[in-house]
């Protein structure tokens, strides 16, 4: 064994300087932190080559004393901290004092600042952690740090590097996050020249989102506002109609801080359960204020990951303030006519496609007349069980009187959920440190459905309600609406079905795995009411089935719940039951294109208007609306 030595500062330095700064985005993240932690109300971050060559951060913060400049850039300098007691309540972005020392130690660095009190500012110039020299020099108010060359010392590091183009997406995704956790400051980001963003830093959240998301997805955001016990959080959250095939659209800040959270992920996921598309992603901005003792930023050297006292009570504020927001947004997609949304309404209706609410089945002849009601009067159903038991969590809320009718889905169960009233104000001691974020503008759309009286104006092509309201035409697609309502009702009566008999059965031949996967089910078929049994040769032998199942849907409904066994088979019992009661939901409904009582379109507007159900569970809107306004303008009586 060679002798053991403790490492010279400067190689001790270099490693590090590989923890804080991996990449340019990790020096923009780190410059810019700096530039918020010294009250700048405007910074802007210029890069080239991906940052590779230049990083260019400039602020008009408080500035660095003459006699300090040096100092800044020592490893373990700070003046953010002093005692181990200051690392209990963490207020500041940084408070290790490296990330200055790592960042000089790996690039030429150049540093130009002055305070407002100071004649002459300061310029120093360093290469590879080691100062050149120091000046006074005339310049504005605040700092700039410009980095070149970076990694020009560390070989082995500079050939981890991606594209330039792939190291710039990076240092623009550090420069937004730091917009959206600081809306009170105006950020500008400069790309080879090129200005790709621009915030007001006008206070507003909103406008930090607008900005940074654009117009399109912006629209597709609603307000949440909600607290717990010593914890407040506020943001936007997207509609179910507007979730992303990422989570890359997912922003959660602590304190003003970016972090990434299991926790606060969860809560935010399993608020849309049920009214998301599979495979997509709602998107999020949210900031949660905790008291400072309450979360330890200290557990990761870029400090991404939190970790919470009460990681519990983090889920659940998260989880009702969103569903909160989710129940109350009361905004319909728009219909476009010819091509003319309004503006506004153009960026909720992106997702939705008139034609894509439902496909009419062709024949308009219906196999079975129904009785009314078609499938017996409906029970009560019991309270859900809540995704989080909360026992601050009062009694469902009087059921409204659109709601008291016999509907055959007495649909009330999300909403009470949803109805969680916001506990009184957070702590009375100050959470954050920095300015709080103005309160969120009003809800884009607000509309109070439920004041205005409305009836059933007909019915198009088999498959659309036409409700007028006031001023507006809602179209209601009959099926997603049914669907639902009787996914709510299923769901709610923990769902178990009259099964019936069939007089022969029905054997069909299902693709192999199909056929396996069945069989390896039985049990969970018996529970949403099918009797099956291996008929051999590959084929099923179906002796009973639920009673409102079409015989023509047996087949149907069988490989499709095959297909969610297939699909699900890693994920949870609830998911995967309530992706089976979708297709009993689907299979219950009634279809589009097929005759309905007028008792049953009466049923599905009144649960649409009473604002119980918004989506299809599977997340495509049930109505559409359209305005009378934009009637007139289609018929030129307006401009
Ligand atoms: P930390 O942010 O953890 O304190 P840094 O190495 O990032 O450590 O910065 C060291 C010190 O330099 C900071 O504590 C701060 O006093 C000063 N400083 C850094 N950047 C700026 C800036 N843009 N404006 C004013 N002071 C700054
Ligand atoms: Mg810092």
């Amino acid at each position: 064994m060679p002798h053991i030595a403790q490492l010279s500062p400067h190689v001790a330095d270099l490693i590090a300087a590989g923890e804080v700064v991996e990449r340019p985005a990790s020096v923009v993240k780190e410059l810019t932190e700096n530039a918020i932690d010294a009250g700048a109300h405007s910074v802007t971050v210029e890069i080239q080559n991906g940052g590779m060559t230049l990083i260019r951060v400039t602020d008009d913060g408080c500035g660095i004393a003459p006699e300090e400049c040096g100092t800044a850039f020592l490893r373990h300098a700070t003046s953010k901290i002093r005692t181990e007691h200051d690392l209990e309540a963490i207020g500041t972005l940084g408070f290790r004092g490296e990330a200055l020392a790592a960042v000089a130690s790996v690039s030429r660095l150049e540093l130009l600042t002055r305070r407002e009190t100071d004649p002459l500012g300061t310029a120093l110039g360093l290469e590879g952690g080691v100062v050149l020299g120091q000046e006074e020099a005339g310049c504005p108010q605040g700092t700039t740090m410009l980095v070149r060359d970076l990694f020009y010392n560390t070989p082995a590091r500079l050939k981890f590097m991606k594209k330039d183009a792939a190291e710039g997406a990076a240092c623009l995704a550090a420069v937004q996050r730091q917009a959206l956790a600081h809306p009170e400051v105006a950020f500008k980001f400069i790309r080879d020249g090129k200005q790709e963003l621009l915030t007001p830093g006008d206070g507003r959240l909103h406008s930090a989102l607008y900005a940074v998301l654009g117009r399109d997805l912006a629209l597709g955001f609603v307000p949440v506002e909600g607290s717990g016990e010593d914890m407040a959080v506020s943001g936007f959250v997207s509609l179910p109609t507007c979730c992303r095939g990422t989570r890359g659209y997912q922003f959660f800040f602590v304190n003003g801080r970016y972090v990434k959270s299991k926790s606060m992920t969860a809560a935010l996921e399993q608020a849309y359960a049920n009214q998301r598309m599979v495979g997509k992603f709602p998107g999020c901005v949210l900031h949660l204020t905790v008291k400072l003792n309450q979360v330890d930023v200290n557990v990761h050297p870029t400090k991404q990951e939190v970790k919470f006292g009460a990681e519990r009570q983090v889920f659940s504020t998260v989880h009702y303030a969103v569903l909160a927001a989710l129940g109350a947004d009361k905004s319909r997609p728009a219909a476009t006519v010819g091509g003319l949304a309004s503006a506004a309404e153009q960026g909720r209706q992106t997702f939705l496609p008139l034609h894509d609410v439902a496909t009419p089945k062709a024949p308009v002849s219906r196999p079975k007349t129904p009785e009314l009601p078609a499938r017996g009067p409906a029970p009560v159903p019991p309270p859900a069980p809540a995704p989080v038991p909360t026992p601050s969590r009062p009694a469902a809320p009087p059921r409204t009187a659109a709601a008291e009718k016999p509907l055959n889905a007495p649909a009330t169960l999300p909403k009470a959920e949803v109805q969680r009233p916001v506990e009184p104000a957070v702590s009375a001691e100050p959470i954050p440190v920095r300015e709080p974020v103005s309160p969120p503008p009003p809800p884009l759309l607000e509309e109070d459905v439920q004041e205005l009286p409305w009836h059933i104006a007909g019915e198009l092509f088999h498959t659309y309600i036409m409700v007028e309201q006031g001023d507006k035409v809602l179209l209601i697609d009959k099926h997603a609406a049914h669907e639902r309502m009787n996914f709510d009702r299923m769901r709610a009566e923990d769902y178990s079905p009259m099964s019936q008999i069939l007089l022969s059965p029905v054997v069909f031949t299902p693709a192999p795995e199909e056929h396996a996967l069945l069989l390896e089910h039985l049990e969970e078929l018996d529970r949403v009411g099918f009797e099956v049994e291996d008929f051999g040769g590959g084929s099923l032998a179906v002796r009973s089935i639920p009673d409102y199942l079409e015989m023509g849907d047996i087949e149907s409904a069988l490989t499709e719940i095959a297909g969610k066994l297939a699909l699900t088979g890693a994920t949870g019992l609830r998911e995967r039951r309530d992706e089976i009661l979708h297709t009993m939901a689907c299979k219950a409904a009634i279809k589009g294109g097929w005759q309905s009582a007028p008792q049953e379109l009466e049923r599905a507007a009144q649960a649409v208007m009473a604002g119980e159900v918004k989506y299809c569970p599977h997340g495509r809107p049930v109505a559409v609306e359209l305005t009378r306004t934009e009637l007139e303008k289609q018929f030129k009586r307006r401009t």
